[in-house]
């Protein structure tokens, strides 16, 4: 089993996991990369995983049904490339032999999911989550509440450490800076900072982080430690509660 991601337009990642010459991909915003990568690595495309309605993250989708066959799924309430077999929280989609747990993420937009994938041979457990979490931040919130993406934020938080974070986009360097500020004193934070910015340096992705990780040095994930909670009210004093400081987080961020 092998995980490439494939970068599109400015700064997606289109995420293709191949097993003995069949491959899935997941929000093929553009379907070029996808048909390079398949081509180049001799790959049939047996389905694509959808996770929100936006252009970046569906807009290759009806040229790779058409030149591949390959199944489709995506959120349950969301428009999106008819005809595709649609998914809600707690169903379970097949593919490669892998079985992938959808999980309902609302509050980018309101029907937003992702996908978890258990035991991936030879990898570890992997979670494909489109524009919810990001390494070091977590997506605008569009169409959803605050409430509604601290849960969302949670149920991913509970999967397991070592889980594999594959984000859609590559805003890391941009979300640390950002979580830099929030917590200063974040020694885990510096030193993650470090390694992405010689990573990039180096041209390669930041990504897939790792859920214990993002545990330790993303804002959005700690909105109940006392340095995030004390920066949050620094910035709205009537945030209450973790939604209340995970809503003040994220308008700050909006104008950082
Ligand atoms: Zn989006
Ligand atoms: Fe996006």
């Amino acid at each position: 089993m092998k995980l490439l991601a494939l970068p599109a337009f400015s700064d997606n990642y289109l995420w293709l996991l191949h097993d003995k010459g069949r491959a899935v991909v997941v929000d093929p915003g553009q379907a070029q990369p996808v048909l390079d990568a398949l081509q180049r690595e001799q790959l049939q495309l047996d389905a694509i995983l959808i996770t929100h309605h936006h252009a970046d993250h569906v807009g290759g989708v009806q040229t790779l049904r058409e030149l591949t066959g390959a199944r489709v799924y995506g959120p349950a309430s969301e428009p999106m490339p008819e005809p595709l077999t649609r998914l809600r929280g707690g169903e379970t989609l097949s593919a490669l032999g892998l079985d992938f747990e959808v999980i309902d993420v609302p509050g980018h937009t309101a029907g937003h999911v992702a996908y978890f994938c258990r035991a991936p041979a030879e990898l570890e457990p992997l979670l494909f989550c489109g524009d919810t979490l990001f390494s070091g931040g977590c997506g605008r919130l569009f169409e959803g509440t605050p409430a509604q993406m601290l849960a969302s934020l949670d149920a991913l938080a509970a999967l397991p450490g070592n889980t594999q974070v594959c984000c859609a986009h590559e805003y890391t360097l941009s979300n640390l800076k950002f979580a830099r500020a929030v917590e200063p004193d974040n020694a885990d934070l510096q030193r993650y900072s470090a390694r992405c910015e010689s990573l990039r340096a180096a041209g390669l992705p930041t990504l897939p982080s790792r859920m214990s990780l993002e545990l330790q040095i993303n804002p959005f994930l700690r909105t109940r430690q006392a340095a995030v909670i004390a920066a949050a009210q620094r910035v709205d004093p009537s945030a209450q509660d973790p939604a209340g400081h995970l809503a003040a987080l994220r308008q700050w961020k909006n104008q950082f």
